[in-house]
Order: structure tokens, then sequence, then C-alpha cells
């Protein structure tokens, strides 16, 4: 079986409702690209395992990951880049808050050939804006500890050998950004207009935000005392 020129990977929870519509615009944005799209249900108490098996039965460049409890969102990409052949990956949310129309762009740029990690840049009002100092202070620690551009979130497109890296790491509970920083291969990032939530909320409450900023800086002193490798 040849390898796709590009595997999509998609963690889902509770994502019924934006499930169809993100399967219609990523196939629209990557017509005449090569690729293969791998949605992981982490579990979802909603309908999108359903949703998710339909689409892959009608549709052959998709696959459904259906793993039996909730692991959280990190290790759900984890598994789905496991999952995936493509000589590139891109990762994205499932609630359509990352344009999958970016993901060209992101492709472009990987194409040049210098890089091994192509993030699509937070831009816009996507959140509140108590959340988003949050976010920006928390993105530019993470930027200072571990070397991952400012205005780095989870939409990424990685290279065959990151892949290869990231789902070989062993180590405390995952944190995917921070994994792609310390591997340390050369990274970019474009800017990407990030869209707020249309439909139902974050998975992550105020508390969860915090604790996954910790799981993040956990992860780099890890790696940095030589525990995650
Ligand atoms: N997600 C997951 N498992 C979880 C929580 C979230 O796979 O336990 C997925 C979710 O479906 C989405 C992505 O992770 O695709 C980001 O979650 P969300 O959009 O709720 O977070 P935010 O965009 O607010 O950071
Ligand atoms: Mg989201």
């Amino acid at each position: 079986v040849p390898t796709p020129e590009l595997s999509v990977v998609v963690p889902v929870y509770r994502n019924a409702g934006t499930l169809r519509e993100l399967h219609r615009r990523l196939h629209a944005a990557l017509a005449g690209v090569d690729c293969e799209l791998i949605f992981v249900d982490d579990a979802s108490p909603d309908p999108s395992r359903d949703v998710l098996a339909e689409l892959a039965v009608a549709d052959e460049a998709t696959a459904l990951v259906a793993l039996d409890e909730n692991v959280g969102q990190h290790r759900a990409v984890l598994a789905g880049l496991a999952r995936g052949r493509g000589s590139w990956s891109v990762i994205l949310d499932a609630d359509l808050q990352d344009p999958p129309e970016a993901i060209r762009a992101l492709l472009e740029r990987a194409r040049a050939g210098d890089v091994d990690a192509v993030f699509a840049g937070r831009r816009g009002e996507y959140e509140s804006s108590s959340r988003l100092r949050t976010s920006r202070l928390f993105k530019r620690t993470l930027h200072l500890m571990c070397g991952v551009p400012p205005d780095a979130g989870i939409f990424v497109l990685l290279s065959r050998r990151l892949v290869d890296r990231l789902v070989a790491l062993r180590g405390p509970a995952p944190f995917v950004v921070a994994m792609v920083g310390c591997v340390g291969l050369p990274m970019a990032s474009i800017p990407v207009e990030r869209a707020a939530r249309v439909n139902g909320d974050s998975a992550y409450s105020t508390w969860a935000r915090a604790k996954s900023a910790w799981r993040a800086f956990v992860w780099v002193a890890a790696w940095k005392v030589g525990a995650a490798r």
C-alpha cells in the first residue's frame, strides 16, 4: 500500500455537532492532496462515535480509532499519530476552531524542506479575554522552556521522522507541543486565524487548563533531567 502524503489526525471528545462539517471541509480543503483522515474518538459520551463510524464506512480515506476509555487530548493525538502512515501528519481540533483551509499553507511551508514542524501560529480573539491572557502567558513560558514558537498551539504539521520520535517517547503524562519542542528538530510557525468555538463548551475548565499547563512544565522538566526519552 503506497503511503499517503498527509495523515490528518483529529482527537474527538463530545464533538458530534461539528464532525460532518469538519469532514466535508477537510476534503474540500485538501482536494488533490493524497491524504488519510484519522479520527480518534476519546470515549465520547455523546454520539460522536456513531457519526465517525458512518463517515468511515462511507469514505475509504477516513478511519476511526475508537478508544475504550477517555485518555485525554494528548494521548488521543498520539494514538492517531501512531496509526497514521503519511509523509506528513497534521493535528487539529474537532470543534472547527482550527480552520482546515489552513492545512494547505502549512503543507506548502513544509515542502520548502527545511523544517520538521510547521505550527499554525494562533491569531484572533478565539476565546474570552481572560483565557486569551492566560494562554499567552503559558505559551510564552513554554517558548522559553523548550523553544517552540511563542504562538504555537497543537494545530501543527509534523514530518514523518518527528512523528516517529514522538510516538516512541516515554516519560510523564504527554503534552504534545512540549514534546515537539524538546525533540528539538527545526520548527517554524505561520500565522493562522483561530476561530471561536461555535458549538458546545471547551473540554477544559479553568482547573483543567491549570493542570494541563502544569503537565507541560513537568514534561519539559522530565526531559531536561533525562527522564523522558
Ligand atoms: N479532546 C480529547 N479528549 C479529551 C478532551 C478533549 O480528545 O478528553 C479533544 C477535543 O475533542 C478537541 C481537542 O481535544 O478536538 C481540544 O479540546 P477543546 O476544543 O475542548 O479545547 P480548547 O480548544 O478549548 O483548548
Ligand atoms: Mg477547541
